[in-house]
């Protein structure tokens, strides 16, 4: 299945010049999304994970999905304010500014390991907080794994020895 015919380019979203990868198409589609669950599986392969590690929001979408396959559990990270136990956090840069990542304190567990997935890897930075956030209570991080990955803007470097997969490049 050619799964970018279910990404749809929003030019000029959120702002001025920048194109949007919209996945919302593919998420209507059943087989595309059961595709996209086996591909986003086969990425992972043999290796034990204990917690499935989703950024908001489009994280939330596949990450569950494949926390039960792997029968691991199943974790979000937040914008903060919105989780309603005690949190860890982590700061980030953004291009303009900075911004923030919280995950419950008690979400991992020491030597958990631990698969991070999101929607879009793009600059990297909301995946690389995430990572530091696993890391500071002692997850390891067996993959960091996307849909899509925006290739020119070398997300992938702010994740340094990180194994990173993606299904799709552009
Ligand atoms: P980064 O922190 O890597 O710059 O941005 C990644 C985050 O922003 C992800 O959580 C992702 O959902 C969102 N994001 C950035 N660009 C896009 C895009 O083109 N399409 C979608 N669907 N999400 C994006």
């Amino acid at each position: 299945m050619n799964l970018k015919t279910f990404i749809r380019d929003i030019h000029d979203f959120p702002t001025t010049g920048v194109v949007f990868r919209d996945i919302t198409p593919l998420l209507k589609d059943p087989k595309a999304i059961k595709y996209t669950e086996e591909a986003l599986l086969d990425l992972v392969g043999n290796q034990k994970v204990d917690k499935v590690v989703g950024m908001e929001s489009r994280g939330f979408f596949f990450a569950p999905m494949l926390a039960a396959r792997l029968n691991a559990g199943f974790v979000p990270v937040r914008k903060p304010g919105k989780l309603p136990f005690a949190t860890m956090r982590q700061d980030y840069d953004l291009e303009y500014g900075s911004d923030a990542l919280e995950m419950h304190s008690d979400a991992i567990i020491a030597g958990d390991k631990v698969l991070v997935h999101d929607d879009v890897l793009a600059t990297g930075g909301t995946a690389q907080a995430t990572c530091r956030l696993i890391e500071k209570m002692g997850g390891e991080i067996v993959q960091c794994n996307f849909l899509l990955e925006l290739d020119f803007l070398k997300g992938k470097d702010k994740l340094g020895d990180f194994e990173v997969k993606s299904l799709l490049h552009y």
